[in-house]
């Protein structure tokens, strides 16, 4: 899909083809130290060369923590965690989400929060001196859910499943 490294672009990936490869996200990576398989500079390059049928259904794009190591060090600016953020939103607008992160966002929608508050969690809190977790506005959240339509992107289909 040669289209796609200009959809990366256009999602926030905007420097997705000055990448020269030269690894240092990688090496940088410390999801990479625990999991040779996470690979950024390897799904920039996949992505770029628009092969998405390897990139979005991929359980590797969604280990990216987010820590910015790669982004502070890559020597042609490429922010590889903008770019890899703007992969999985793409991934997700295609009915690919990992099933961790549906969990999750299930959870936000019924909850508010990523886990059911528990009173046990409270109880836990309490003997270490701390306050109990404060209450959620479920209505708020809502709004925002509403507003970002994540249930609808939840329940988007795979491409190609053909609905
Ligand atoms: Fe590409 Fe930057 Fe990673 Fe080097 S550090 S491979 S230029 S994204």
């Amino acid at each position: 899909d040669m289209a796609f490294s200009e959809a990366v672009a256009k999602a926030g990936g905007e420097k997705i083809n000055v990448c020269f490869q030269c690894g240092t996200c990688t090496a940088s990576c410390p999801v990479n130290r625990v999991n040779e398989n996470y690979n950024p500079r390897l799904i920039l390059r996949t992505a770029s060369l628009g092969l998405t049928k390897r990139v979005l259904p991929s359980d590797l794009i969604w280990l990216c923590a987010v820590c910015y190591s790669c982004t502070e060090r890559c020597p042609r600016n490429v922010r590889p965690t903008e770019v890899i953020r703007a992969i999985r939103n793409l991934a997700v607008k295609r009915g690919y989400v990992h099933p961790f992160f549906k969990m999750q966002a299930g959870a936000i929608v019924n909850f508010g929060r990523i886990y059911e508050e528990e009173e046990f969690i409270n109880e836990m809190r309490a003997d270490m001196g701390l306050p109990s977790i404060p209450p959620v506005n479920l209505e708020e959240v809502t709004k925002v859910l509403q507003r970002t339509k994540v249930k609808e992107l939840l329940a988007a289909e795979k491409e190609g499943s053909g609905t």
